[in-house]
């Protein structure tokens, strides 16, 4: 039976990636990659090597799974997803280019055993011109939060590295760049000195080189964290930004790889650490995997790292556990087990908190007015809680992405006299968010403000909190919004 056609009064189930994701992968082009769940192919490698998918093309299938989403007869993983949402059908922009992950090679030189390219004996190179495809979106067709994965594989290998890179910089897209810092890449360097690169991120998984070894197949522990530490010296200029992970597995869950972990952070300094697991059981429909000894070294490495001055991310809050049910209830004993391992650990000691050399700042707590929406409240830092109109102020929103996008649509908040957006990443400066202007911090002092609402994602909100309170004079009052 042929799938409904829509109008564009209608109310249909959708997603952002199925709107506007593009994910190039080694078997072929989809909306995206969750890990447990996988959307169906727009194509396969050998339509994309003949070089014939155009942007019509793209656009036609996203609106054909789009359909099908929406058709009780038909299967697919989308089904599953918790990213579904309610939308008008006419509301939908098929052509638009949002979250872009590149993984359309496997090289790598390293063998990572969580890795499905290690498993599978996988190590292709670039599979088709993957720069050809996205050339097909125009600089308007470039959301305002448009960002890569640039994974793969291992992007240092690809010959023509800083060609997608100039791609990126110049449409004005988010980098994120997944690489195992084996070898050091002057590009990425330069990337996060001047922002065209947001975010590297490298998995390093151990704190010994004996498990490093075991575990990702090569003896090269000490030449990663040495080129991390660059990449952070990099990071520590307040452009781009470097994030070291940790993949939990059934073989570094050892005291010694956490200790060995932590300490190295500690002496890094990276932007941000991030904690989650290997998802290989979950995405493999393996359920009853055995995650306890993860769960406690989660939470062990976590308290360690708190109680020394690092609040590590919960990377995996955001990646598996959107999606999954499964991945949910594991975040939920993960944050159990922290909270029953803490109660025994103090971690408001001030000498246990190492000073960041970097910037030469502990890192602690900050205690900021709140603010609330519908009704509209302001909670002042004493506890005493009021109405807070905004009518004739000038604010600004903190930083540009999609809970502060929401506020924009906020009766008290259309009220004020003028509204812009602040954002720390050069790439998003002078872009317009609903018609509002995205700037700098460095320029809050210039812009004559009243006030700066910070809405941020949780793993960013130091990081903002810290830059906006440097950049703003005394008179303006900051808020950041509590649920
Ligand atoms: S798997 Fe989820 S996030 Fe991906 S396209 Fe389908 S609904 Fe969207
Ligand atoms: S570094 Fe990445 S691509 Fe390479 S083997 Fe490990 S997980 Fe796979």
């Amino acid at each position: 039976m042929p799938l409904k056609e829509f109008l564009p009064d209608d109310t249909v189930k959708t997603c952002c990636k199925l709107e506007s994701g593009l994910n190039l992968a080694v078997d072929g082009l989809r909306a995206c990659t969750r890990g447990a769940l996988m959307p169906p192919l727009f194509c396969n490698v050998e339509e994309l090597s003949r070089g014939m998918i155009t942007r019509d093309f793209i656009v036609g299938k996203r609106k054909e799974y789009i359909r099908m989403l929406n058709d009780d007869a038909s299967d697919m993983d989308c089904k599953r997803c918790l990213m579904v949402e309610q939308k008008r059908y006419g509301d939908i922009l098929f052509s638009g280019l949002g979250h872009i992950d590149l993984q359309h090679y496997s090289i790598c030189n390293l063998r990572c055993t969580y890795c499905t390219y290690t498993r599978e004996d996988l190590h292709l190179s670039e599979q088709y011109d993957a720069l050809s495809v996205l050339k097909q979106f125009s600089q308007d067709d470039v959301q305002w939060n448009s960002h890569v994965d640039f994974a793969g594989g291992e992007p240092t290998l690809l010959e023509n590295l800083e060609a997608y890179l100039d791609f990126f910089r110049t449409r004005r897209i988010r980098v994120l760049m997944h690489t195992n810092a084996v070898k050091f890449h002057q590009a990425i360097y330069d990337g996060i000195s001047d922002g065209s690169i947001y975010w590297v991120i490298t998995s390093v998984d151990a704190g010994t080189p004996s498990t490093f070894k075991a575990l990702r197949g090569q003896d090269k522990y000490l030449r990663v964290i040495e080129n991390l530490s660059r990449y952070a010296a990099a990071g520590s200029k307040g452009k781009g930004m470097l994030a070291v992970k940790y993949i939990f597995c059934d073989s570094n869950c050892g005291d010694d790889d956490i200790t060995g972990f932590a300490y190295a952070m500690l002496a890094l300094r990276p932007q941000q650490v991030w904690l989650t697991f290997d998802f290989t059981p979950l995405s493999s429909g393996r359920s009853g995997h055995d995650y306890s000894g993860q769960i406690e070294a989660y939470a062990k490495l976590y308290l360690l790292l708190k109680k020394h001055g690092i609040e590590a991310f919960h990377y995996y809050k955001e990646a598996i556990a959107s999606v999954s049910k499964e991945g949910k209830d594991i975040m939920d004993q993960i944050m159990k087990a922290i909270e029953r391992l803490g109660c025994d650990i103090p971690l408001d000691i001030p000498d246990l908190f190492f000073v960041d050399f970097r910037n030469n700042n502990i890192s602690a707590g900050f205690d900021t007015d709140k603010f609330s929406v519908r009704p509209f409240k302001i909670t002042h830092k004493g506890g005493q809680s009021e109405r807070w109109s905004l009518a004739g102020k000038r604010i600004l929103l903190a930083p540009a992405c999609a809970l502060t996008q929401n506020l924009l649509s906020d009766p008290e908040i259309q009220n004020a006299a003028w509204i812009g957006f602040v954002d720390r990443n050069p790439i998003q400066h002078g872009k317009t968010i609903e018609g509002r202007t995205i700037y700098g911090y460095e320029t809050i002092g210039s812009l004559d403000i009243d006030a700066i609402l910070v809405a941020s994602p949780e793993k960013h909100r130091r990081d903002i909190l810290d830059v906006v309170y440097k950049n703003s004079p005394d008179s303006v009052q900051i808020a950041e919004m509590v649920d």
